[in-house]
């Protein structure tokens, strides 16, 4: 069965149809640049030394330095990471910001370390990739399971072995030591600016869509928290140890967050001894969550959710991906042939990265933004690579997916090519 990291180069060769591509363009853009791994001895707290295992990998730095987040999963591997940072490449191409893609990951999970192990660990890592990232190297970020304390110490950790202050290295740190405001919800916010688009063009009753979110983590909690605050219905939210799901009113996303952190689940304990006591609801699984009849779904966990096993099963007209891969290449298709319509992970997550620039320009500069100026910016940003693609689906008539690929494509093709081709090199 191929991998992950081989079908999502599928999703690129399904684009290069439709446009002239020359073999080297192709070659450049299905091959990584480079990829490190790294054993991280980490001091537990009962006194035993146990090796992490991590990872960085640079996808592609035409169009400038790669970025992209650090994974803590227990099942990360090189396949994954590669494939994320490949995504990345095409998604920092999307929105048009000047980075390539990178991204990283530990075969960990956080939750069974103590504060100060996980603290060990990310300077741990750290110190392993030292020379593999820069302010004009590579970027990191959060992704899953890591955060912003994280990013903090992180950034940290290369300014004592540079002995330079350097916070332009890392991005989704805290305000305090450098971050930009409204990073954190800034995932979330990119996509809440694409389904308000989306809803305008096609004339929906926003108040009346009901919306599931599998995944209640950075994505997940601030797009449930988004929309519900412009109405939109929240019927369904889940994290990985289970979801709730309403069928009469809207869940009430800061209520549950506010449970989840106090009880370390959502499942079951939806909204105790809050305002929100009287909404019925029942327990789901994240498989059931994602078949419920809603009209928009957005996964915001993790790859393969959406397979060709449950994929003729999704009720939902819109897929919003705020998560990286959730639809398989199948799935992919069979939705398209049911008239089911994906804002692909590589448009409807960017708002992250764009925001992530957003800091790496501010701290570059040293002079930062108010969060009304972040917020306007990256909307701009968002609805403009949302019309883009929208012109590339219209031309091509094609899928949201394909034309972010099309789309995305022809400027890291025609950067590579303006360095010369085998027929330009060839005419001598
Ligand atoms: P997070 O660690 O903040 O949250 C992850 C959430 O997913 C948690 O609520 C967790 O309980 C839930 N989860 C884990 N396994 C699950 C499962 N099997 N089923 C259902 N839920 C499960 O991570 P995040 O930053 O919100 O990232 C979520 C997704 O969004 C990832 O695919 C990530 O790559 C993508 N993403 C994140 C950013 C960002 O800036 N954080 C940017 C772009 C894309």
């Amino acid at each position: 069965m191929p991998g992950l990291f081989e079908n999502a180069v599928k999703q690129f060769e399904k684009a290069t149809r439709f446009f002239k591509v020359s073999d080297d363009a192709k070659k450049t853009l299905e091959n990584p640049k480079q990829i490190i791994e790294v054993s991280i001895p980490v001091r537990m707290d009962n006194g035993k030394l146990e090796i992490f295992k991590g990872y960085r990998v640079h996808y592609n730095d035409i169009l400038g330095p790669t970025k992209g987040g650090i994974r803590y999963h227990p099942n990360v591997d090189m396949d994954e990471v590669k494939t994320l940072a490949f995504w990345m490449t095409f998604k920092c191409a999307v929105v048009g910001i000047p980075f390539g893609g990178a991204k990283g990951g530990v075969i960990v999970n956080p939750k069974k370390l103590s504060k100060q192990e996980l603290e060990r660990l990310s300077r741990g890592y750290i110190r392993g990739i030292y020379e593999f990232i820069g302010p004009d190297i590579d970027i990191p970020a959060p992704d899953v399971y890591t955060n912003e304390t994280i990013m903090g110490w992180m950034a940290d950790e290369y300014s004592r072995i540079s002995r330079k202050l350097t916070p332009a290295v890392i991005t989704g740190k805290p305000v305090s030591l450098g971050g930009s405001k409204g990073r954190d919800d800034a995932t979330a916010r990119g996509a809440y600016y694409i389904i308000r688009e989306y809803a305008k063009k096609h004339n929906l009753d926003e108040k009346k869509l009901r919306v599931a979110v599998q995944g209640f983590g950075n994505a997940g909690y601030h797009i449930a928290r988004l929309l519900h605050d412009d109405g939109y219905k929240i019927v369904a939210l889940s994290d990985s140890k289970g979801g709730i799901y309403t069928k009469t009113g809207s869940l009430h996303p800061d209520s549950i967050l506010k449970v989840k952190q106090e009880k370390g689940m959502i499942d079951g304990v939806y909204c105790r001894g809050t305002v929100c006591d009287d909404i019925e609801h029942e327990d789901v699984t994240n498989e059931q969550l994602l078949e419920l009849d809603v009209d928009i779904l957005i996964p915001a966990a993790l790859e393969n959710q959406i397979t060709e096993k449950n994929a003729d099963r999704i009720k939902a007209k819109l897929i919003v991906e705020l998560a990286n891969g959730p639809t398989t290449i199948e799935a992919d298709e069979i939705l398209f042939k049911k008239g089911v319509t994906i804002i692909p992970d590589i448009l409807a997550n960017a708002g992250g990265v764009s925001v992530s620039y957003f800091e790496w320009v501010q701290n570059r500069a040293g002079y930062y933004w108010e969060l009304e100026t972040v917020q306007e910016r990256l909307k701009k940003l968002m609805v403009m690579a949302f019309e883009e693609v929208l012109k590339a689906r219209e031309e091509h008539k094609t899928s949201f997916r394909t034309a972010a690929y099309i789309y995305a494509s022809k400027k890291l093709v025609a950067a590579i090519e303006a360095k010369g081709t085998e027929e330009f090199f060839r005419r001598g």
